[in-house]
């Protein structure tokens, strides 16, 4: 009997037929990385992927008139979040849950976004979710969005991701008059008025009289791409993200770079997990969410009630028109909050404890609390319910290990696990160790990735 806990690294624990799985899940992981670069974006492929296995919306199944064992439905949230549901034994005993969120850090337009200075045409942006400002810098980046024109026509809009595309840019100083920038501390080197996105400088005009030729010329040419107006600017949603696709990372292409991890190799895993299952025992449900990088707020958020009503839809469809239905197939459920946590950076090491750190490559990390400074405003899983978590992995070959987000005073972090506990479920914080969260690129391990996917996986089963 071995007395001493050992983590166990992924690459030295799996064979050889698993280490190539490892690499084809990667390859699924970044195509859907390189179709899902926004929140609505990764919504419209997660139902695309569902709809190939056979999923039918819940609209259709309310037509249909009843849903059985067996039977596998999805609901799409104003485009910016999904629920998968494939049921299983009778709901009121509870369901195995995997919610993970689809939104992730960006910079977003203003309202009236598009001013010209300098002989520059540009955007004014305000910045979503937890951003290191000076890191969007000096990097190519994308539109994407929805802008409505006069006609009441819905237009999606999608510049600098081909090859093709021209990308845009924002500036950072020059080093040479740096100065007093170099004085200012990180967080106020670049500050949120300078995110300031170039978008074009031709100046041509046959009118000697026009004063804002490079605005118009912009204007022109999204009028005639997607005949918008600037009013149509107003009520638009247009997101910047860095532009081009997921890379391979490290000359044993053992990682992966890309923009939005956070939190979508937990979505990812999820959703092939579920994509992957036969009959489930218990009725398995898959949620992406939007907003979580903003405090879960909002009718796309984890806050909303947009997963109880679907449940509730469906004990309807079954016959079962009582709440207090509902209310037990929420309170004996059963919850994996599939989220990101920190992996030990032998770079930073100072932020994290050591001991209880996770560690890149060594598989799924359960992070009993996340929170920050004495666990505060954090879902505190119960060890009963670490138990069966522990159970199911060790019995399905899953490689974990424990984490936490940083040390006791450093800062820390929130999921939506709390509002998941709010159902009286039983939830636990169980996802990817990743490094360099929050950045325009991220990166993680292929080995971390695929596990996560394997442990969801054998959670729903
Ligand atoms: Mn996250
Ligand atoms: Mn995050």
């Amino acid at each position: 009997m071995n007395l001493k806990f050992e983590t166990r690294n992924v690459w030295q624990n799996v064979s050889d037929d698993e280490r190539k799985e490892i690499f084809r899940y990667s390859k699924d992981y970044m195509n859907f990385l390189d179709r899902s670069k926004t929140e609505r974006l990764a919504a419209k492929e997660i139902v695309r992927l569902a709809k190939e296995k056979g999923y039918i919306s819940l609209e259709e199944k309310i037509e249909m008139g009843s849903i059985k064992k067996g039977d596998k439905i999805y609901y799409l949230n104003h485009e910016k979040s999904v629920v998968l549901v494939h049921i299983g034994d009778d709901l009121e005993n509870g369901m195995r849950i995997v919610g993970a969120h689809i939104d992730s850090p960006r910079l977003d337009l203003k309202a009236l976004p598009l001013y010209e200075d300098g002989n520059l045409a540009l955007f004014k942006t305000h910045y979503y979710g937890g951003v290191k400002k000076y890191q969007w810098t000096c990097i190519p980046l994308a539109l994407h969005g929805v802008i409505y024109n006069s006609k009441g026509e819905k237009m999606i809009v999608n510049i600098g991701e081909d090859e093709n595309d021209p990308v845009f840019y924002i500036n950072d100083l020059l080093i040479h008059l740096s100065k007093d920038q170099m004085a200012k501390t990180l967080a106020d080197g670049i500050s949120s008025e300078q995110l300031n996105v170039i978008a074009g400088h031709d100046a041509k005009t046959d009118d000697k009289d026009e004063k804002e030729a490079i605005k118009l010329n912009v204007l022109k040419y999204f009028n005639e791409k997607y005949g918008i107006t600037e009013e149509d600017f107003q009520i638009a949603e247009l997101e910047i993200v860095p532009a081009g696709k997921s890379r391979e990372v490290g000359i044993d292409r053992s990682m992966i770079a890309a923009h939005g991890h956070d939190d979508r190799v937990c979505s990812y895993a999820a959703l092939e997990a579920m994509l992957k299952l036969e009959q489930p025992q218990k009725t398995a449900v898959a949620i992406f969410v939007d907003k979580e990088e903003i405090g879960s707020v909002g009718n796309t958020s984890m806050s909303a009630k947009f997963f109880e009503n679907m449940i509730a839809e469906i004990l309807y469809l079954q016959g079962k028109k009582e709440n207090i239905l509902l209310r037990r197939a929420l309170a004996n459920s059963e919850v994996l909050s599939a989220d990101v946590t920190v992996a030990f950076d032998p770079t930073f090491p100072e932020v994290v404890d050591q001991k209880n750190a996770a560690k890149l490559g060594c598989g799924i990390a359960i992070s009993k609390y996340t929170g920050s400074r004495g666990k505060g405003g954090c879902n505190d899983a119960n060890a009963e319910f670490l138990q069966t978590v522990r159970k199911i992995f060790n019995d399905n070959d899953i490689i974990w290990q424990t984490g936490e987000l940083g040390k006791g005073d450093q800062g820390g972090g929130g999921t939506i696990a709390y509002i998941l506990a709010e159902l009286g479920a039983q939830v636990v914080d169980c996802g990817t160790a990743m490094h360099s969260m929050h950045a325009p690129i991220e990166l993680l391990s292929k080995a971390d990735a695929y596990m996560t996917s394997k442990a969801y996986y054998a959670f729903l089963k």
